[in-house]
């Protein structure tokens, strides 16, 4: 029997965060999480390290906002150094995460740019493994999303930048990472509840994500050998920067997250748990596996 001195602490997951309706502004693409209204909670003051991560060395792809700044400050909190990347114009938002893994006593480093250049991408690689003396976890969080009524209306431009921020970037960073990364490394790449469930409006980027799981499957495949474990995270709904800035329209966003069973959308820090399993000795007999944190809508 507990009594009520004894009774541990419950919290009810349909009421932990905000759910709709929503009202905030509308961004110009990439976003910043400042006009994000209410705020998004990525672990600035919520997420508690459990040293998990003691000594590892973490390059994270859109590091400054969203579900790539809840990685990077779990990372920081379980003891890892960590360098993230994003692009030049979201420098405020990493200036606060860089900070924020300063304060963790950890190495801690932005390096802007695009993702979409092979060049950039095989240079971030050789900087962080230099700034951190090595690499052992990549996490590809950075993503392009842009909802689009019709397929007439999705020009050969935006299929091309989904493309190549989505697939190719992660493509040209696992080959990268892989020439410098030891046994007991890990990839963790984002796919999302859209590789299986796509949105009529979200034909490019479904498509993106459906090959990111087939990637993830079939590189794990590949080194396991090597002692390198390869897994995808799979968000639903989740309160980001990324959707009112061109990912979704609008009028849709004002119910965002109603129809999972939760009925609310995620927080970021709510994914930055499942970056860590992966990322950590915890999941050492866990490869070529996609996990959802879907708020209920499970994946296939
Ligand atoms: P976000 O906008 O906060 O993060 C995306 C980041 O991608 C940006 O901060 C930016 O730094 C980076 N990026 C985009 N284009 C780039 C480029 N060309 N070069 C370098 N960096 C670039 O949004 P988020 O929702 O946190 O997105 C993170 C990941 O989660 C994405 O892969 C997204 O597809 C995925 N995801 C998000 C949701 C959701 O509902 N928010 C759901 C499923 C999957
Ligand atoms: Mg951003």
């Amino acid at each position: 029997m507990t009594d009520a001195k004894t009774a541990p602490v419950l919290i009810d997951p349909t009421t932990k965060y905000p759910g709709p309706p929503f009202d905030t502004p509308k961004q110009s693409a990439p976003g910043t999480v400042h006009k994000l209204q209410p705020p998004a909670d990525h672990g600035e003051t919520s997420y508690e390290g459990h040293g998990r991560l003691k000594g590892r060395r973490a390059l994270v792809t859109g590091g400054d906002s969203g579900i790539g700044r809840a990685a990077a400050i779990a990372f920081a909190r379980e003891g890892a150094h960590v360098v993230i990347t994003y692009l030049p114009s979201e420098e405020e938002d990493a200036r606060e995460v860089i900070q924020l893994i300063e304060k963790e006593g950890v190495t801690a480093k932005g390096i802007p740019g695009d993702l979409k250049d092979e060049g950039f991408c095989r240079s971030l690689v050789k900087q962080a493994s230099e700034v951190m003396g090595g690499l052992d976890i990549l996490a590809n969080v950075a993503g392009k999303q842009t909802h689009q009524k019709s397929i007439e209306d999705i020009t050969t431009e935006q299929f091309d930048a989904t493309f190549k921020t989505n697939v190719y970037a992660m493509f040209w960073l696992c080959k990268a990472a892989l020439e410098v990364m030891p046994a007991g490394g890990t990839i963790i790449n984002t796919a999302s509840i859209q590789s299986y469930d796509p949105s009529a409006i979200l034909l490019d980027y479904a498509s993106t994500k459906a090959a990111i799981v087939a990637f993830t499957k079939a590189l794990a495949g590949q080194v396991a050998e090597r002692g390198i474990r390869v897994n995808a995270v799979a968000p639903g709904p989740v309160w980001t920067a990324l959707q009112p800035s061109g990912g979704q329209p609008m009028d849709k966003l004002k119910d965002f997250g109603s129809h999972v069973p939760l009925k609310r959308p995620g927080q970021p820090v709510e994914c930055a748990p499942v970056y860590v399993f992966f990322a950590s000795d915890a999941s050492s007999y866990v490869t070529g596996e996609t996990y959802g944190v879907t708020g209920g809508n499970p994946l296939p």
